[in-house]
């Protein structure tokens, strides 16, 4: 499965109906790290949860805030207790535990939860990332017993497998996890600013020390054309914003490469984005439609462009998940490989 993100509770431009209907959206990826600071997990506790509160009946995965801290704030100190860090909304203080980050989630009422890790810039050396995947196991042991401590909760807490780029200690991080014994595993750390082929070697050095039954989730991958090698090592879940924050931008995903849509040559361009597309936009609007709103600064050209490109990654999932039902990934995954940018 794909998972569209969500950052503050709403994938940007586009109606919870049309993520429902139109869309057909079973999953939404939201971030613990922005709804925390506002408008605060007791707030959306208060409000009856994070699905009540977005009008959201289908399940929610959030993050578990590392990611942001890490990214978004230079002022931070990293102690084997948790994060220190400051918002980037006004500058106050806060922490992060490992216990007090399943809290904030439990507080939200996601259905799939994460733990807190560690998440290393790129490149790292060898030592910063060994110790810094230590006390990423450290924290997730912290969580899973804080989680389990709490009884039957109708949340699934999944750790992360961190490492930085080396095999060995994503290896050793994945063992030490796995004796956890959680519902599923993530892969962070990766989609950094690697080498594409780095990521995959990564996931390859992970996945098959983790449990067959159970879900694996790299998360923050990928482009539309890498979906079919995370799947093909096998990857069950992703999360990107390339196909909401791209479309945004002006650039469309299509099945003959991209589209975008800026450009003078669709000024006139009758066509849909792509002609192959059964989606809401594709069925009704032009090219030039699209460029003209684009241009206009037009709010709708957000919401237009949106659709398409989640429902471009979609379909992609889409077909690969009835490949692997009729027993013909192997060959759907070759057929793919040998199309590159398209296959028309
Ligand atoms: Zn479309």
């Amino acid at each position: 499965m794909f998972m569209p993100v969500g950052t503050q509770a709403t994938v940007k431009g586009v109606l919870q109906r049309d993520l429902e209907v139109e869309l057909g959206i079973q999953i939404l990826l939201a971030n613990t790290y922005h709804l925390y600071l506002r408008p605060g997990h007791e707030a959306i506790r208060r409000l009856g949860g994070l699905h009540r509160f977005m009008n959201w009946p289908r399940a929610i995965l959030t993050d578990s805030g590392g990611f942001q801290v890490f990214s978004l704030n230079s002022l931070r100190k990293v102690t084997d207790e948790g994060v220190l860090f400051r918002s980037h909304l006004n500058g106050d203080a806060h922490m992060f535990t490992p216990e007090s980050v399943v809290d904030v989630q439990l507080a939200f009422g996601s259905d799939i939860i994460m733990a807190l890790d560690e998440c290393l810039e790129y490149p790292a050396t060898h030592e910063t990332a060994r110790l810094s995947a230590r006390r990423t196991v450290q924290w997730a042991r912290a969580a899973w017993q804080h989680y389990t401590g709490l009884g039957e909760t109708a949340s699934s807490l999944f750790p992360i497998v961190q490492g930085s780029m080396f095999g060995d200690l994503r290896a050793e991080c994945a063992r030490q996890l796995v004796e956890l014994g959680a519902d599923g595993y993530a892969i962070g750390g990766l989609s950094v600013g690697e080498p594409r082929a780095l990521s995959l070697e990564m996931v390859e050095a992970t996945v098959p020390l983790l449990p067959r039954q159970r879900p694996k989730y790299v998360m923050g991958v990928g482009l539309p054309e890498e979906l079919p090698e995370y799947v093909a090592r096998g990857v069950d879940m992703m999360d990107c914003v390339m196909p909401s924050r791209n479309a945004r931008n002006g650039c469309l995903f299509t099945s003959r490469g991209k589209v975008v849509i800026k450009q003078a040559k669709y000024r006139d361009d009758p066509s849909p984005v792509d002609e192959k597309c059964p989606c809401y936009t594709c069925r009704g609007y032009s090219r030039a439609y699209l460029r003209h709103l684009f241009l206009a600064g037009e709010m709708l050209f957000a919401t237009l462009a949106t659709i398409h490109n989640l429902h471009y990654y979609l379909d992609i999932m889409k077909d690969l998940r009835q490949s692997i039902v009729l027993g013909a990934f192997p060959d759907r995954l070759r057929v793919i490989r040998a199309a590159p940018g398209g296959e028309d």
